[in-house]
């Protein structure tokens, strides 16, 4: 890629890159591309991603076979929830529904249901949990009820000890004192605090 438009997609900004990526380039171009080759946001590096094997069974051989050199393991949970999207926000997010108060139960009816098939797939086999993360997103999006069904069926079902630490990423103007509350009698012993910024 020229420096022509790497600047162009430096002065658009991730939503601008976004477009001309999908736009203009194919997948591994995108990646191997020098674009925002000075902005290390995120590891491993975009530059580091590979395609995916398409064959489903093959790509699940390849997780297990790399998950098998460990002994130790983080499990990190995903809640994409925001309240508002910030404009400069490349994760992958969504604005809490307003639709719908089942939306929480939903999402993680699927985390548990994910994480109930990787279990018995042999995903886990042998690893001992060091650490479980929330993260987002805005994990506290979620109403307090959900949290704790999540919280307390992924220690059951993947034998999560009490001695394993449990973090969360809070958006603050998010938080309640019901909620702080619940959090710490859940095990929570570690917060990030992520200010949204959405203008
Ligand atoms: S609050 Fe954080 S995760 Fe959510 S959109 Fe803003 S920067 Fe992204």
């Amino acid at each position: 890629m020229g420096p022509e438009i790497s600047n162009t997609l430096k002065r658009k900004g991730i939503n601008g890159m976004r477009r001309l990526v999908t736009d203009m380039f194919s997948l591994d171009v995108a990646i191997k591309s020098e674009a925002i080759g000075d902005y290390v946001y995120t590891y491993p590096l975009r530059q580091a991603y590979r395609r995916l094997p398409l064959n489903f069974e093959e790509l699940k051989r390849h997780i297990i076979q790399s998950i098998k050199a460990r002994t130790n393991a983080s499990l990190y949970v995903h809640i994409p929830f925001c309240k508002q999207i910030c404009r400069f926000c490349n994760l992958y997010t969504t604005p809490v529904p307003t639709m719908d108060d089942s939306w929480g139960r939903h999402y993680v009816e699927r985390i548990l249901r994910e994480a109930h098939w990787m279990r018995d797939s042999g995903f886990f086999n042998n690893l001992k949990w060091t650490t479980l993360y929330l993260g987002g997103g805005s994990p506290n999006a979620l109403p307090v009820a959900e949290l704790e069904f999540l919280i307390s069926t992924l220690r059951d079902l993947l034998d999560i000890t009490d001695d394993v630490e449990i973090g969360i990423e809070l958006a603050p103007e998010l938080c309640t004192s019901e909620q702080l509350t619940l959090l710490r009698k859940l095990g929570f012993s570690r917060i990030a605090i992520h200010e949204n910024r959405a203008g």
